[in-house]
């Protein structure tokens, strides 16, 4: 047996193998997948704009004016207006001087944190940041330090400690989420906005879960707070509630600058097709008038809160925790055989031991849909603590 064989069959024992399945989208968070419609509560479409005729509109007349690719990178000839507008309203949303487009989420914290940091600065992460963040900090080879999820005492320990051994003139930066993906819990961003002033970091907060379900324009958590101004590097991605594709920043236009010129996930490939872009930009301006499906969601996520016995609900993301990754995966698979989509999450995506079902809500979907899946996953809950 070879290397590759002996790795994937270590996976299967310890119920972790990993594979793709194809599935079509269809309406009210419906997904087809191999002969059956299931409900889905596993996607990132929190508002249902994934669909929504406007946006498809808009996608077919960018492509049929500007062609479906680009051409080029950005910095030949691919930036189109279609760009070039995006990044305005995106500015403009988030109150911040500019903003600049990547080809998604990934690539735009790649390209942030390698063309702000260098070997020289450090990047303190929150233990439970995204991989892309973590990847980002690991390629732009600065020192890394991680601090434990939302412990702002370990944070300021760190801050303090980097801030005395720092050249003059080093950068820190201070990597954080709004709203975490695995769990749903918000940072404790008026602290962290005070230590970083304190200690003299930049803050990089990703909003990819908080866009669309936070604050009064859907601007996400920094919005919510009053504190856009206060976070100099405001991430996040178009491929979740903005129902596209896409990553974005929002920030001064001296660190756009210093990205244009220095972010390879930026020059180093070529650019969005115009239409992405086109999109991206409709889908903003959506999102600020959306309030009807925000409160929508916000009806299901009290449901979801009461019905689980008075548990904190702050985003569209309800961890089930289960434990053991097989129960996680038996549960996951009761559900689907009863037409819903629930994924488990599993080491290494979550600590071990803490296997859980990721249950997503969507302004997409019906009350109907949530008591069910809801009294389901009481089922669940009742069948593993009997064992
Ligand atoms: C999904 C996600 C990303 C990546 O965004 P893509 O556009 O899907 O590449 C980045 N950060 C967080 C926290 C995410 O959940």
């Amino acid at each position: 047996m070879n290397r590759y064989q002996e790795e994937l069959q270590r996976l299967e024992q310890a119920h972790l193998t990993r594979s793709l399945k194809t599935s079509v989208r269809g309406e009210s968070a419906t997904i087809r997948g191999e002969g059956d419609t299931l409900v889905d509560f596993s996607s990132n479409d929190y508002l249902g704009l994934s669909r929504h005729p406007r946006l498809i509109e808009t996608a077919i007349r960018a492509t049929e004016r500007y062609g479906v690719g680009s051409g080029a990178s950005r910095l030949i000839s691919g930036t189109s207006p279609a760009h070039a507008e995006c990044e305005e309203v995106v500015a403009e949303c988030k109150q911040a001087e500019s903003a600049l487009l990547f080809a998604n989420g990934y690539m735009t914290a790649l390209g942030v944190l390698t063309s702000l940091c260098s070997k020289d600065d450090v990047i303190i992460l929150d233990k439970l940041a995204h991989a892309c963040l973590i990847d980002g900090a690991r390629a732009s080879g600065a020192r890394m330090r991680v601090f434990p999820h939302n412990n702002v005492n370990r944070l300021e320990a760190l801050l303090k400690s980097e801030r005395e051994r720092l050249s003059a003139g080093a950068q820190i930066i201070i990597v954080i989420e709004s709203v975490y993906s695995m769990d749903g819990d918000l940072c404790p961003l008026a602290e962290i906005v005070r230590l970083k002033n304190e200690y003299g970091a930049l803050l990089l907060m990703d909003e990819a879960h908080g866009l669309g379900v936070l604050g009064p324009c859907g601007m996400g958590l920094a919005e919510e707070l009053g504190l856009q101004d206060e976070v100099e590097l405001q991430m996040g991605t178009l491929g979740k509630a903005a129902g596209g594709a896409g990553g974005y920043i929002a920030c001064s236009r001296l660190l756009r600058d210093m990205m244009v010129n220095k972010a390879r996930s930026l020059i180093f490939t070529t650019a969005p097709p115009p239409a992405q872009a086109a999109v991206a930009a409709a889908s903003f301006d959506l999102m600020r008038s959306a309030q009807d499906l925000r409160s929508r969601l916000t009806s299901f996520r009290e449901y979801v809160s009461q019905a689980l016995g008075g548990i904190d609900v702050p985003s569209a993301i309800c961890p089930i925790i289960i434990g053991e990754n097989g129960a996680a995966l038996a549960a996951s698979t009761h559900l689907r055989d009863a037409g819903f989509v629930v994924p488990a999450v599993r080491y290494p995506t979550v600590p071990r031991g803490s296997a859980r079902l990721r249950l997503t809500l969507s302004a997409a979907h019906t009350m109907e849909q949530v008591a069910q899946v809801i009294e389901l996953v009481q089922l669940e809950l009742v069948r593993i603590q009997r064992g």
